[in-house]
């Protein structure tokens, strides 16, 4: 669908993925659009910047068409800028036609277990955004001098953390890994890295990529017990007719893992499959993880739940990293699903709550806070366009209200309040900064990782 003559000023929040992917599929429909991508950071790219690990600079590289599509006339970047704080959801739907969040999910969920707030027990997403250079984790602390550590879940998050917290870091001084937390994981001690999955690994939700990774570790064994790979019949019935390639290479690989064992590598990551934490113990910080022994019953939807058995063990850590999933935030200003942690919407469309059929005209969503954290940086493509389907259905049809006020209006008003509003330009000079940073120590670039420490570049530099 290209509709040429349609004069359309969207306001975008949220410059990760979904949120290009929506400028995109806009500019294709409506050539003549004018789009404001809004970040709550100086810096663009989302989890591509703040999420993807280090190590996978290919899957980053996706930020050149990020950068393509911030080329078009109407595309402006404005940095910086908080929506729900700075400005209101209701300011952007006076000054803009439609309004797309694409903010995702930007805290975690919880085991919910006792012991889950002593210290030395983390969400992996803020172990993540500290490798990763993110502000709000920068000045992240994490006790390296311990000996062990354990990984909640089985998703690529946990594969991702695993990795980091396994692998020598000579392995990550060519990428773009935080240089404090390089200097960090430097002098970690960390000997054991175990990862604990409340199901069987026919169940896991990492990609076999993600885990043949840990199996190239130089310093690392990976060790499986043969138990865990023994199939309760619901899930060698799924491995036996389902076909599904992902879970038959993640078995041959743990199977492989198991038939080696231990070779004597500095480092081991160890793997227990069908258990659940019931809690972490510690004094003053974490000291242990109590585990169940989990049996798999047949959930009557063709998969297993996992229930605990009296099987109780400890292993002893001193960091507990939880990785069981992102959760979205709400926005003052707008719906919010507490159960889901979604903004609740039909297809991209925002409805007043949960279960209604009233929509907010003019404002959508994309991305994780539409559908849930779950899928890969393309998923978000699909998902963008159906909500740009739907919003130039709305737009054709004069479903949407036409903007009382215009987009210039709400940045003169932004800048008279005192935001120190980023452009695409400024972002082009931060990059250029970091690149040079970077390549002062052979790396591919060196982020900077507070707010304060980007806008004093921006001030400096001509
Ligand atoms: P995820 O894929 O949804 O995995 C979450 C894991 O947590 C599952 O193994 C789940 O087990 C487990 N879990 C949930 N609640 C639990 C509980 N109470 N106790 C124990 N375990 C629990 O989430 P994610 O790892 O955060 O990844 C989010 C998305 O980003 C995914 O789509 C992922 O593929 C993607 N991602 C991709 C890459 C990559 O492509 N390299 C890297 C990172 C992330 P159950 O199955 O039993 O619920």
């Amino acid at each position: 669908m290209t509709i040429p003559e349609l004069p359309l000023r969207v306001a975008i929040v949220g410059s990760g993925p979904s949120g290009f992917y929506a400028a995109e599929a806009l500019q294709k429909a409506v050539p003549g659009v004018k789009i404001d991508l809004f970040d709550r950071l100086p810096t663009p790219f989302g989890l591509v910047r703040g999420g993807v690990a280090p190590d996978h600079p290919k899957i980053k590289s996706v930020t050149r068409i990020f950068e393509r599509i911030a080329t078009h006339p109407g595309f402006r970047f404005i940095g910086n800028v908080r929506i729900g704080t700075d400005a209101m959801p209701a300011d952007l739907s006076r000054h803009y036609d439609a309004v797309i969040y694409a903010v995702g999910a930007e805290t975690d969920r919880h085991l919910d277990i006792p012991g889950e707030s002593l210290p030395g027990s983390h969400a992996a997403t803020e172990l993540v955004g500290w490798y990763n250079g993110h502000p709000d984790y920068c000045d992240a602390h994490f006790d390296l001098a311990t000996s062990a550590a354990a990984v909640v879940g089985l998703g690529n998050v946990a594969m991702d953390v695993t990795r980091v917290l396994a692998a020598d870091p000579k392995e990550f001084e060519a990428t773009d890994l935080a240089f404090s937390a390089l200097t960090a994981l430097r002098g970690s001690r960390l000997k054991t890295v175990h990862v604990i999955g409340r199901r069987g690994p026919v169940q896991a939700a990492f990609t076999t990529p993600e885990l043949r990774e840990l199996g190239e570790l130089e310093q690392v064994d990976v060790i499986v017990d043969r138990r865990d790979l023994e199939l309760d019949p619901v899930s060698a019935d799924y491995l036996a007719n389902s076909g599904d390639r992902n879970v038959e290479k993640n078995l041959e690989l743990l199977r492989s893992w198991a038939g080696r064992g231990a070779t004597g590598r500095p480092r081991q990551i160890i793997f227990h499959f069908n258990a659940s934490p019931l809690a972490i113990i510690g004094n003053e910080r974490v000291e242990e993880l109590l585990l169940a022994r989990n049996a798999l019953v047949p959930d009557g939807r063709g998969s297993v739940r996992a229930e605990p058995t009296d099987e109780v063990s400890a292993i002893k850590v001193g960091l507990v990293f939880r990785s069981v999933g992102y959760r979205g935030v709400p926005i003052v200003g707008l719906p919010f699903d507490q159960r889901s942690g979604v903004i609740p919407n039909t297809d991209g469309r925002v409805v007043e709550h949960e279960g209604s059929h009233t929509y907010l005209p003019g404002v959508y969503v994309c991305g994780w806070i539409k559908r849930g954290p779950s899928g890969v940086i393309g998923t978000n493509k699909t998902c963008a366009a159906q909500t740009v389907d739907h919003l130039l259905a709305d737009a054709i049809s004069h479903r949407i209200p036409t903007a009382s006020g215009n987009p210039d209006e709400l940045v003169t008003l932004l800048a008279a309040n005192g935001a120190r509003v980023t452009s695409w330009a400024d972002w082009q000079r931060l990059d250029a900064a970091e690149i040079a940073r970077g390549a002062q120590g052979g790396r591919p670039r060196e982020k900077l990782v507070r707010i304060q420490e980007m806008l004093a570049t921006l001030d400096q530099s001509p």
